[in-house]
């Protein structure tokens, strides 16, 4: 499973639509200062659902959306597509049923962010478990930002380990075992009132 295309609409200095090709391999990304280099690379991890505002640069969430300039307006919202390529069928289960998969997030202003898996709505929850599943995701350390290598060479081991449990592709594990932890408490706190009514009964 591999990037292969990536759309934008709206998304921060991209305010027309744009897409581009991602290649098999290395990609690197140049040009001069403020072209919108890291503007990319934040519009992939958005899509695939990087929930924190300031882990993006931007403060709030609306920030995402072109803010205008002297000479365009704002605009109401911002789309990111991001095309995978299954052909391979390596996506995990679930998601294996395509050729290809499309992720697609987008946000209106005032009204939050929406996800569309394969043009289907989806949640949050779904697109971050595709991507921690396939070793990959908003965190991943595929995705280099400015001042990434630094941070991961003064990392403490405790953050090491996440960033190996990330790229061997079981950090959506612990994700799940949160919710079964849950679930097991909702269930052993209906045992006790169970156990309560019963007491009563007899
Ligand atoms: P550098 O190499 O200096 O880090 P860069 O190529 O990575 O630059 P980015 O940080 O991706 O550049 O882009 C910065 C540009 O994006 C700035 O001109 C900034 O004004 C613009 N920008 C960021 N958010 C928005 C927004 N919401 N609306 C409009 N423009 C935005």
């Amino acid at each position: 499973m591999h990037f292969e295309r990536l759309r934008l609409a709206g998304f921060k200095s991209f305010v027309e639509a744009c897409e581009l090709r991602i290649e098999p391999g290395l990609t690197g990304v140049v040009g001069p200062n403020g072209c919108g280099k890291s503007n990319l690379l934040e519009a992939i991890r958005w899509a695939m659902g990087e929930g924190s505002p300031k882990s993006l640069r931007g403060g709030a969430m609306d920030d995402v959306i072109f803010a205008g300039t002297a000479a365009r307006p704002s605009r109401e919202f911002a789309e990111v597509t991001l095309r995978l390529d299954n052909s391979a069928r390596t996506a995990p289960a679930g998601f294996n049923d395509d050729d290809q998969i499309e992720v697609t997030r987008r946000i209106e202003r005032g009204l939050g962010s929406a996800y569309r898996l394969n043009g289907r709505d989806c949640r949050a929850r779904d697109i971050q478990m595709l991507f921690a599943d396939n070793a990959t995701g908003a965190h991943s350390p595929a995705l280099v930002s400015q001042g990434r290598i630094g941070a991961i060479v003064a990392a403490s081991p405790v953050e090491r380990r996440a960033l190996l449990e990330e790229a061997a592709g079981i950090a959506g594990l612990h994700v799940r075992r949160k919710e079964a932890e849950i679930r097991l408490r909702a269930a052993e706190a209906n045992l006790v009132r169970l156990e309560d009514v019963l007491a009563g009964m007899t």
